[in-house]
Protein backbone atom coordinates (compact mmCIF):
# COMPACT_ATOMS: atom_id res chain seq x y z
CA UNK A 1 0.00 0.00 0.00
CA UNK A 2 1.37 3.42 -0.99
CA UNK A 3 1.28 5.57 2.23
CA UNK A 4 2.23 10.08 1.24
CA UNK A 5 5.85 11.23 2.77
CA UNK A 6 4.37 13.83 5.83
CA UNK A 7 5.08 16.59 3.09
CA UNK A 8 3.57 15.09 0.26
CA UNK A 9 0.17 16.34 0.82
CA UNK A 10 1.54 19.94 0.36
CA UNK A 11 3.50 19.39 -2.76
CA UNK A 12 0.40 17.84 -4.46
CA UNK A 13 -1.81 20.97 -3.47
CA UNK A 14 0.12 22.60 -6.38
CA UNK A 15 -0.43 20.08 -9.15
CA UNK A 16 -4.14 19.07 -8.07
CA UNK A 17 -4.97 22.96 -8.03
CA UNK A 18 -3.81 23.09 -11.46
CA UNK A 19 -5.26 20.23 -12.98
CA UNK A 20 -8.62 21.66 -11.35
CA UNK A 21 -8.00 24.76 -12.78
CA UNK A 22 -7.13 23.66 -16.64
CA UNK A 23 -10.63 21.38 -16.38
CA UNK A 24 -8.43 18.19 -16.48
CA UNK A 25 -9.84 17.43 -13.41
CA UNK A 26 -13.34 17.63 -13.04
CA UNK A 27 -13.85 14.88 -10.72
CA UNK A 28 -11.60 13.47 -7.90
CA UNK A 29 -11.36 9.69 -9.58
CA UNK A 30 -9.76 11.91 -12.36
CA UNK A 31 -7.84 13.42 -9.96
CA UNK A 32 -6.32 10.64 -8.58
CA UNK A 33 -5.57 9.16 -12.04
CA UNK A 34 -3.61 12.38 -13.16
CA UNK A 35 -1.30 12.32 -10.15
CA UNK A 36 -1.29 8.69 -9.71
CA UNK A 37 -1.83 8.61 -5.78
CA UNK A 38 -4.79 6.60 -3.64
CA UNK A 39 -7.91 8.31 -2.91
CA UNK A 40 -7.25 8.72 0.52
CA UNK A 41 -4.33 11.27 -0.85
CA UNK A 42 -6.56 12.85 -3.19
CA UNK A 43 -9.27 13.50 -0.62
CA UNK A 44 -6.76 14.79 1.53
CA UNK A 45 -5.93 16.79 -1.25
CA UNK A 46 -9.08 18.30 -2.64
CA UNK A 47 -10.25 18.93 1.51
CA UNK A 48 -7.40 20.88 2.04
CA UNK A 49 -8.22 23.12 -1.32
CA UNK A 50 -11.87 23.20 -0.26
CA UNK A 51 -10.58 24.46 3.16
CA UNK A 52 -8.41 27.42 1.87
CA UNK A 53 -11.44 28.27 -0.38
CA UNK A 54 -10.40 27.84 -3.73
CA UNK A 55 -12.50 24.84 -4.91
CA UNK A 56 -15.59 22.81 -3.78
CA UNK A 57 -16.26 19.22 -3.81
CA UNK A 58 -19.58 18.30 -4.40
CA UNK A 59 -20.17 14.68 -2.25
CA UNK A 60 -23.06 13.72 -4.18
CA UNK A 61 -22.00 11.13 -6.58
CA UNK A 62 -21.55 12.18 -10.48
CA UNK A 63 -23.75 10.13 -12.00
CA UNK A 64 -24.28 8.13 -15.25
CA UNK A 65 -21.12 5.87 -16.89
CA UNK A 66 -19.77 2.88 -15.59
CA UNK A 67 -17.69 2.55 -12.65
CA UNK A 68 -17.08 3.97 -9.38
CA UNK A 69 -19.13 7.04 -9.03
CA UNK A 70 -16.79 9.87 -7.93
CA UNK A 71 -17.17 13.30 -6.61
CA UNK A 72 -17.21 16.23 -8.53
CA UNK A 73 -15.16 18.54 -7.88
CA UNK A 74 -15.36 22.71 -8.93
CA UNK A 75 -13.45 26.17 -8.51
CA UNK A 76 -15.34 28.05 -6.00
CA UNK A 77 -17.61 30.27 -7.54
CA UNK A 78 -17.16 33.03 -4.76
CA UNK A 79 -13.45 32.05 -4.36
CA UNK A 80 -10.57 34.94 -4.83
CA UNK A 81 -9.91 36.66 -7.54
CA UNK A 82 -6.88 38.56 -9.47
CA UNK A 83 -6.25 41.24 -11.83
CA UNK A 84 -5.56 41.07 -15.42
CA UNK A 85 -4.43 43.43 -17.50
CA UNK A 86 -3.06 44.34 -20.73
CA UNK A 87 -1.74 47.27 -22.88
CA UNK A 88 -2.27 47.78 -26.62
CA UNK A 89 -1.20 50.12 -29.30
CA UNK A 90 -4.84 51.06 -28.96
CA UNK A 91 -5.80 50.78 -25.60
CA UNK A 92 -5.88 49.70 -22.05
CA UNK A 93 -7.98 46.00 -20.30
CA UNK A 94 -8.62 45.28 -17.42
CA UNK A 95 -10.63 42.83 -15.74
CA UNK A 96 -10.88 40.59 -12.65
CA UNK A 97 -10.20 36.97 -13.14
CA UNK A 98 -11.18 33.78 -11.41
CA UNK A 99 -9.68 30.68 -11.44
CA UNK A 100 -10.29 28.42 -14.38
CA UNK A 101 -9.25 31.35 -17.16
CA UNK A 102 -12.42 32.87 -16.66
CA UNK A 103 -12.26 36.85 -16.59
CA UNK A 104 -15.46 38.57 -15.17
CA UNK A 105 -16.26 41.41 -17.65
CA UNK A 106 -13.17 43.12 -19.10
CA UNK A 107 -12.67 46.72 -19.49
CA UNK A 108 -11.31 48.21 -22.62
CA UNK A 109 -10.41 51.73 -21.90
CA UNK A 110 -8.61 53.98 -24.21
CA UNK A 111 -4.99 55.33 -23.75
CA UNK A 112 -4.59 57.77 -21.28
CA UNK A 113 -3.27 61.09 -23.24
CA UNK A 114 0.56 60.73 -21.53
CA UNK A 115 1.80 57.58 -22.43
CA UNK A 116 5.39 57.72 -20.27
CA UNK A 117 5.70 54.80 -18.57
CA UNK A 118 5.01 56.11 -14.91
CA UNK A 119 1.45 57.60 -15.86
CA UNK A 120 0.33 54.80 -18.40
CA UNK A 121 1.47 51.98 -15.61
CA UNK A 122 -0.31 54.56 -12.88
CA UNK A 123 -3.63 54.53 -15.47
CA UNK A 124 -3.56 50.43 -15.38
CA UNK A 125 -3.10 50.43 -11.68
CA UNK A 126 -5.55 52.59 -10.77
CA UNK A 127 -7.84 50.96 -13.13
CA UNK A 128 -7.18 47.50 -11.67
CA UNK A 129 -7.10 48.55 -7.99
CA UNK A 130 -10.86 50.40 -8.77
CA UNK A 131 -12.12 46.55 -9.79
CA UNK A 132 -10.37 44.98 -7.01
CA UNK A 133 -11.95 47.63 -4.45
CA UNK A 134 -15.46 46.87 -5.87
CA UNK A 135 -15.23 43.84 -5.55
CA UNK A 136 -16.66 41.63 -2.60
CA UNK A 137 -14.23 38.79 -3.76
CA UNK A 138 -10.77 38.62 -2.43
CA UNK A 139 -8.16 40.42 -4.56
CA UNK A 140 -4.47 37.95 -4.46
CA UNK A 141 -2.51 39.77 -7.34
CA UNK A 142 -1.79 41.51 -10.72
CA UNK A 143 -0.03 40.41 -14.16
CA UNK A 144 0.23 42.76 -16.95
CA UNK A 145 0.75 41.91 -20.75
CA UNK A 146 2.83 44.45 -22.94
CA UNK A 147 3.31 44.46 -26.48
CA UNK A 148 7.06 44.43 -26.34
CA UNK A 149 10.21 42.39 -25.22
CA UNK A 150 10.16 42.07 -21.42
CA UNK A 151 13.60 40.82 -20.07
CA UNK A 152 13.95 38.41 -17.57
CA UNK A 153 14.62 38.29 -14.67
CA UNK A 154 14.74 42.12 -13.87
CA UNK A 155 11.49 43.08 -15.99
CA UNK A 156 12.72 45.76 -18.29
CA UNK A 157 10.58 46.80 -21.55
CA UNK A 158 13.20 46.33 -24.40
CA UNK A 159 11.83 47.96 -28.36
CA UNK A 160 8.72 49.66 -26.60
CA UNK A 161 7.94 51.10 -29.90
CA UNK A 162 4.87 51.78 -29.85
CA UNK A 163 5.22 54.34 -26.62
CA UNK A 164 8.40 55.51 -27.69
CA UNK A 165 9.54 53.90 -23.89
CA UNK A 166 12.98 54.09 -23.95
CA UNK A 167 14.95 50.55 -24.03
CA UNK A 168 15.37 49.01 -20.90
CA UNK A 169 12.67 50.71 -19.05
CA UNK A 170 12.46 49.53 -15.98
CA UNK A 171 8.79 48.45 -16.14
CA UNK A 172 8.16 45.44 -13.63
CA UNK A 173 9.72 47.89 -10.81
CA UNK A 174 8.12 50.88 -11.85
CA UNK A 175 4.11 48.74 -11.95
CA UNK A 176 4.91 47.21 -8.36
CA UNK A 177 5.72 50.72 -7.59
CA UNK A 178 2.29 52.46 -8.62
CA UNK A 179 0.43 48.80 -7.30
CA UNK A 180 1.97 49.83 -3.80
CA UNK A 181 0.63 53.74 -4.34
CA UNK A 182 -2.73 52.21 -5.58
CA UNK A 183 -5.79 51.94 -3.03
CA UNK A 184 -6.57 48.23 -3.48
CA UNK A 185 -9.55 48.29 -0.64
CA UNK A 186 -9.68 46.22 2.58
CA UNK A 187 -10.18 42.77 1.16
CA UNK A 188 -7.13 42.90 -0.65
CA UNK A 189 -3.86 40.38 0.13
CA UNK A 190 -1.54 43.27 2.19
CA UNK A 191 1.58 42.06 0.20
CA UNK A 192 0.35 42.36 -3.09
CA UNK A 193 2.34 40.43 -6.14
CA UNK A 194 2.78 42.27 -9.40
CA UNK A 195 4.29 40.72 -12.80
CA UNK A 196 4.89 41.89 -15.84
CA UNK A 197 5.30 39.68 -19.30
CA UNK A 198 5.05 40.15 -23.04
CA UNK A 199 1.79 39.32 -24.34
CA UNK A 200 2.12 36.97 -27.31
CA UNK A 201 4.09 34.87 -24.63
CA UNK A 202 0.72 35.02 -22.28
CA UNK A 203 -1.19 34.43 -25.64
CA UNK A 204 0.43 30.91 -25.52
CA UNK A 205 -0.18 30.00 -22.08
CA UNK A 206 -3.42 30.96 -22.22
CA UNK A 207 -4.44 29.04 -25.02
CA UNK A 208 -2.10 26.00 -23.68
CA UNK A 209 -3.88 26.03 -20.56
CA UNK A 210 -7.21 26.84 -21.61
CA UNK A 211 -7.72 26.87 -25.24
CA UNK A 212 -6.45 25.42 -28.63
CA UNK A 213 -3.06 24.24 -27.48
CA UNK A 214 -4.50 21.75 -24.59
CA UNK A 215 -2.66 18.79 -24.74
CA UNK A 216 -0.01 20.07 -26.80
CA UNK A 217 3.10 19.27 -25.48
CA UNK A 218 5.38 21.29 -27.68
CA UNK A 219 2.96 24.14 -28.89
CA UNK A 220 4.01 27.12 -31.38
CA UNK A 221 1.81 30.06 -31.21
CA UNK A 222 2.19 32.77 -33.75
CA UNK A 223 0.30 35.78 -33.89
CA UNK A 224 -0.40 39.20 -35.47
CA UNK A 225 -1.90 42.06 -33.85
CA UNK A 226 -2.31 45.96 -34.31
CA UNK A 227 1.35 45.85 -36.51
CA UNK A 228 4.13 43.50 -36.48
CA UNK A 229 4.43 39.76 -35.60
CA UNK A 230 5.14 37.79 -32.30
CA UNK A 231 5.36 34.03 -31.24
CA UNK A 232 5.90 31.76 -28.04
CA UNK A 233 6.96 28.65 -27.39
CA UNK A 234 5.49 26.30 -24.11
CA UNK A 235 7.24 23.34 -23.55
CA UNK A 236 5.47 21.04 -21.37
CA UNK A 237 3.54 23.60 -19.73
CA UNK A 238 6.04 26.28 -18.99
CA UNK A 239 6.77 28.83 -21.65
CA UNK A 240 10.34 28.53 -23.47
CA UNK A 241 11.48 32.40 -22.81
CA UNK A 242 15.25 31.99 -23.17
CA UNK A 243 18.48 32.99 -20.95
CA UNK A 244 16.79 36.34 -20.56
CA UNK A 245 13.23 36.26 -21.85
CA UNK A 246 13.52 37.18 -25.40
CA UNK A 247 13.50 33.84 -27.21
CA UNK A 248 10.85 33.36 -29.99
CA UNK A 249 11.14 37.07 -31.67
CA UNK A 250 10.12 35.12 -34.16
CA UNK A 251 9.26 38.33 -35.79
CA UNK A 252 12.26 39.21 -37.09
CA UNK A 253 12.89 35.65 -39.44
CA UNK A 254 13.83 37.08 -43.21
CA UNK A 255 10.98 35.50 -45.26
CA UNK A 256 11.64 38.01 -48.31
CA UNK A 257 15.17 39.24 -48.92
CA UNK A 258 13.97 41.85 -51.11
CA UNK A 259 10.45 42.58 -49.04
CA UNK A 260 8.95 45.32 -47.07
CA UNK A 261 11.54 47.58 -44.66
CA UNK A 262 11.05 46.36 -41.04
CA UNK A 263 11.19 48.47 -37.86
CA UNK A 264 14.39 46.52 -36.85
CA UNK A 265 16.50 47.81 -40.06
CA UNK A 266 16.38 44.53 -42.25
CA UNK A 267 13.85 43.64 -45.16
CA UNK A 268 11.51 41.07 -45.42
CA UNK A 269 10.93 40.17 -41.88
CA UNK A 270 7.84 37.91 -41.14
CA UNK A 271 6.95 40.62 -39.07
CA UNK A 272 6.69 43.57 -41.80
CA UNK A 273 5.65 40.83 -44.13
CA UNK A 274 2.80 38.95 -42.61
CA UNK A 275 1.06 42.01 -40.75
CA UNK A 276 -2.00 43.84 -41.01
CA UNK A 277 0.23 46.73 -43.05
CA UNK A 278 1.31 44.20 -45.11
CA UNK A 279 -1.75 42.76 -46.33
CA UNK A 280 -3.01 45.95 -47.29
CA UNK A 281 0.39 46.59 -49.37
CA UNK A 282 -0.35 43.19 -51.24
CA UNK A 283 -3.67 44.41 -52.42
CA UNK A 284 -2.31 47.88 -52.94
CA UNK A 285 -4.51 49.49 -50.60
CA UNK A 286 -4.70 52.11 -48.50
CA UNK A 287 -6.67 51.66 -44.87
CA UNK A 288 -8.84 54.45 -43.55
CA UNK A 289 -6.69 55.72 -40.92
CA UNK A 290 -9.94 57.04 -38.78
CA UNK A 291 -10.12 53.51 -38.48
CA UNK A 292 -8.50 50.78 -36.30
CA UNK A 293 -6.40 49.26 -38.90
CA UNK A 294 -6.54 45.32 -37.15
CA UNK A 295 -10.37 45.02 -37.68
CA UNK A 296 -9.92 46.80 -41.47
CA UNK A 297 -7.11 44.12 -41.72
CA UNK A 298 -9.32 41.61 -40.87
CA UNK A 299 -12.38 42.38 -42.91
CA UNK A 300 -9.67 42.31 -45.84
CA UNK A 301 -8.44 38.91 -45.10
CA UNK A 302 -12.32 37.60 -45.74
CA UNK A 303 -12.88 39.47 -48.74
CA UNK A 304 -13.79 37.18 -51.62
CA UNK A 305 -13.06 39.27 -54.93
CA UNK A 306 -9.91 38.71 -56.84
CA UNK A 307 -7.71 41.47 -55.66
CA UNK A 308 -8.14 40.23 -52.06
CA UNK A 309 -7.60 37.01 -52.80
CA UNK A 310 -4.42 37.29 -54.35
CA UNK A 311 -3.19 39.47 -51.87
CA UNK A 312 -3.79 36.88 -48.93
CA UNK A 313 -2.62 34.59 -51.14
CA UNK A 314 1.02 36.16 -51.04
CA UNK A 315 0.97 36.99 -47.79
CA UNK A 316 0.01 33.58 -46.76
CA UNK A 317 2.51 31.86 -48.27
CA UNK A 318 5.33 34.66 -46.36
CA UNK A 319 3.41 33.33 -43.07
CA UNK A 320 4.10 29.49 -44.66
CA UNK A 321 7.51 30.04 -45.00
CA UNK A 322 8.18 31.63 -41.56
CA UNK A 323 5.66 28.72 -40.06
CA UNK A 324 8.15 26.12 -42.17
CA UNK A 325 11.30 27.98 -40.23
CA UNK A 326 10.12 27.54 -37.29
CA UNK A 327 8.85 24.13 -37.67
CA UNK A 328 12.17 22.97 -38.87
CA UNK A 329 14.14 24.72 -35.81
CA UNK A 330 11.35 23.99 -33.17
CA UNK A 331 9.78 20.88 -33.97
CA UNK A 332 6.17 21.55 -32.29
CA UNK A 333 3.34 19.39 -32.02
CA UNK A 334 0.90 21.72 -32.85
CA UNK A 335 0.77 25.50 -34.04
CA UNK A 336 -1.61 27.86 -33.15
CA UNK A 337 -2.25 31.07 -35.18
CA UNK A 338 -4.04 34.06 -33.74
CA UNK A 339 -4.44 37.90 -34.34
CA UNK A 340 -4.89 38.53 -38.48
CA UNK A 341 -3.03 35.16 -39.17
CA UNK A 342 -6.23 33.50 -37.70
CA UNK A 343 -7.95 35.19 -40.16
CA UNK A 344 -5.05 34.18 -42.92
CA UNK A 345 -5.68 30.79 -41.97
CA UNK A 346 -9.10 30.36 -42.07
CA UNK A 347 -9.17 32.55 -45.86
CA UNK A 348 -6.23 29.69 -46.88
CA UNK A 349 -6.06 26.52 -44.87
CA UNK A 350 -4.96 24.05 -47.78
CA UNK A 351 -2.46 26.69 -48.87
CA UNK A 352 -1.01 27.45 -45.58
CA UNK A 353 -0.29 23.74 -44.75
CA UNK A 354 1.33 23.04 -48.54
CA UNK A 355 3.54 25.59 -48.00
CA UNK A 356 4.41 24.47 -44.77
CA UNK A 357 4.48 20.71 -45.36
CA UNK A 358 6.66 21.54 -49.14
CA UNK A 359 9.23 22.92 -46.40
CA UNK A 360 9.53 20.66 -44.11
CA UNK A 361 10.88 17.66 -45.36
CA UNK A 362 11.45 15.05 -42.90
CA UNK A 363 9.45 13.49 -39.91
CA UNK A 364 6.06 14.64 -38.77
CA UNK A 365 6.87 18.66 -39.17
CA UNK A 366 5.38 18.88 -42.55
CA UNK A 367 1.82 17.48 -41.02
CA UNK A 368 2.14 19.26 -37.94
CA UNK A 369 -1.68 20.82 -37.20
CA UNK A 370 -1.47 24.25 -37.47
CA UNK A 371 -4.87 25.98 -36.10
CA UNK A 372 -6.93 29.00 -34.66
CA UNK A 373 -6.83 30.34 -31.40
CA UNK A 374 -9.89 29.86 -29.17
CA UNK A 375 -9.09 31.69 -25.65
CA UNK A 376 -11.00 35.64 -26.28
CA UNK A 377 -9.11 38.13 -25.01
CA UNK A 378 -5.99 35.58 -24.78
CA UNK A 379 -3.40 38.32 -23.66
CA UNK A 380 -5.70 39.11 -20.61
CA UNK A 381 -6.43 35.30 -19.84
CA UNK A 382 -2.43 34.94 -20.18
CA UNK A 383 -1.69 37.99 -17.58
CA UNK A 384 -4.63 36.59 -15.02
CA UNK A 385 -2.25 32.98 -15.17
CA UNK A 386 0.52 35.28 -14.70
CA UNK A 387 -0.75 36.39 -11.33
CA UNK A 388 -2.02 33.37 -10.26
CA UNK A 389 1.61 31.63 -10.68
CA UNK A 390 2.42 31.80 -7.74
CA UNK A 391 -0.70 30.20 -5.74
CA UNK A 392 -0.81 27.10 -8.38
CA UNK A 393 2.42 26.50 -7.40
CA UNK A 394 2.00 26.76 -3.63
CA UNK A 395 -1.69 27.22 -3.38
CA UNK A 396 -1.26 27.58 0.82
CA UNK A 397 0.33 30.99 0.06
CA UNK A 398 -3.35 31.98 -0.86
CA UNK A 399 -3.77 31.90 2.66
CA UNK A 400 -0.70 34.26 3.83
CA UNK A 401 -1.74 37.97 4.16
ZN1 LIG B 1 12.64 42.85 -38.61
Amino acid sequence: MRRPAPDRGRTLLGPALQLIHTGQAPTRSALTGALDVTRATAGAVTGELEALGLITVDSRPAGGGRGRPSHRLALAEDGPVVIAAQIHADGVSVSLAALGGQLLEPLHLPLPAATDPVRLLRAVAEAGAGLARGSRRRCLGIGLALPNPVTEPDGTALAALHFGWPSGTPVADLFAEEIRKADLGPKARTAFPSAIANDANLAALAEHRHGAGRGSRHLLLVTSGHRGVGGALVIDGRLHTGSAGLALEVGHLTVDPQGRPCPCGNRGCLNSETDPDALFAAAALTPDPALPLFGQARELARATDPAARAAVDHVVDRLGLGLAGLANILNPDRIVLSGLHLDLLAAAPERLAAVVAERCLWGRSGRVPIVPAQVRHAGLVGAAELAWEPYLVDPQAVAEV
